[in-house]
């Protein structure tokens, strides 16, 4: 198989350049210039953020298909325009390359990074390209856009608001655990398949972001990069206060559940500590509770449910069976 290194960088540029075709007008220069010029959205603020993928940090090649680890590169970043109530515009690509990668799979991580980029409604509109001596990094930055009285924060929430959650907790864990445990995937049952690809492609909760800042019924917003726990916390410490989740109320993912359960594992507390599941966490007012929940309808099929609150006493709890717990710390990768 044919390596990257025995293409020089204008090649892998050109391969590029094919798959992302012609950019919007908005891009006065895109890929091929020391720059991307783009012109600013009209009357909206610009989000940016920044997040990276590294080989046997974040991913492992041997597990993972390179389309696969190029479209997680960029949700990772969406997830982050997600919890702002932004819509994506534009993403900036930088891939470090080991020099016995395939070409077939650089072609493959570049199809992943644009078709992901593409389902969002962004542009790939520049990057870099560099040797690595080691891991397989691809690094991505993206832009959006979010009107000023939409956006949403993590330091927004006050004490006695409720926390919502977005689709289910402990899917990706579980999918990362299976690899980790060298499960043949195609054997595996639905839910367990399931799990994997909620690990390998989690889906950034765009509309619904954009669908609860538009609705202004939330005072803050976090999405699960590492977790329920540690989102959780996070959103608390930003606003000040304590926390208290409902272990009773959680959704746990059904293949989370049958892992845990196979690994002899506590299912909510494997579930509240594992990382990876993107969903987004939001405080909301009782008073604007209907509001939200209005707002939510118009979320496709997504599932919103109430797993705790946020509370004057300070600490991070989870009450079961009657009794409080503290809540697990959070999830590291591999
Ligand atoms: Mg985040």
């Amino acid at each position: 198989l044919p390596a990257v290194s025995s293409l020089r960088e204008s090649d892998l540029v050109a391969r590029l350049r094919r798959r992302v075709g012609t950019p919007p007008a908005w891009i006065t220069i895109g890929i091929g210039d020391d720059a991307a010029v783009v012109e600013p959205p009209r009357g909206a603020l610009e989000v940016l953020t920044t997040d990276s993928l590294i080989e046997d940090v974040h991913f492992r090649r041997a597990w993972t298909a390179a389309r696969a680890i190029g479209g997680k590169a960029v949700a990772v970043n969406l997830s982050d325009l997600a919890a702002m109530g932004a819509t994506p515009r534009a993403i900036l690509l930088s891939l470090a390359l080991p020099a016995d990668l395939p070409v077939d799979d650089f072609d493959a991580l570049v199809d992943g990074v644009v078709s992901a980029a593409e389902s969002h409604g962004a542009v790939l509109a520049g990057g870099n390209l560099a040797r690595s001596p080691g891991p397989l990094v691809v690094d991505v930055t993206a832009i959006g856009e979010v009107r000023r009285r939409r956006v949403l924060s993590r330091s927004g929430a006050r004490a006695g608001e409720y926390l919502y959650l977005t689709g289910s907790v402990g899917g990706a864990a579980a999918g990362l655990a299976l690899l980790a445990s060298g499960a043949d995937r195609e054997a595996l049952e639905p839910t367990l398949k399931e799990c994997i690809d909620r690990y390998e492609q989690p889906v950034p909760r765009l509309r619904c972001g954009r669908v609860v800042a538009g609705s202004r019924a939330a005072s803050g917003c976090i999405d699960l990069s590492d977790g329920l726990a540690s989102a959780a916390r996070q959103l608390a410490e930003a606003s000040g206060t304590g926390l208290l989740l409902e272990a009773e109320a959680l959704p746990i993912h059904p293949g989370a559940s049958t892992w845990a359960s196979r690994a002899d594992l506590d299912a909510v507390q494997f579930a509240v500590a594992g990382g990876e599941d993107y969903e987004l966490l939001f405080a909301v007012p009782a008073r604007r509770e209907r509001a939200f929940l209005a707002a939510f309808r118009r979320c496709r099929d997504l599932p919103v449910t109430r797993v705790g609150r946020l509370r004057a006493e300070p600490g991070a709890w989870i009450s079961r069976a009657g009794s409080l717990e503290p809540l697990p710390t959070g999830f590291e990768h591999f």
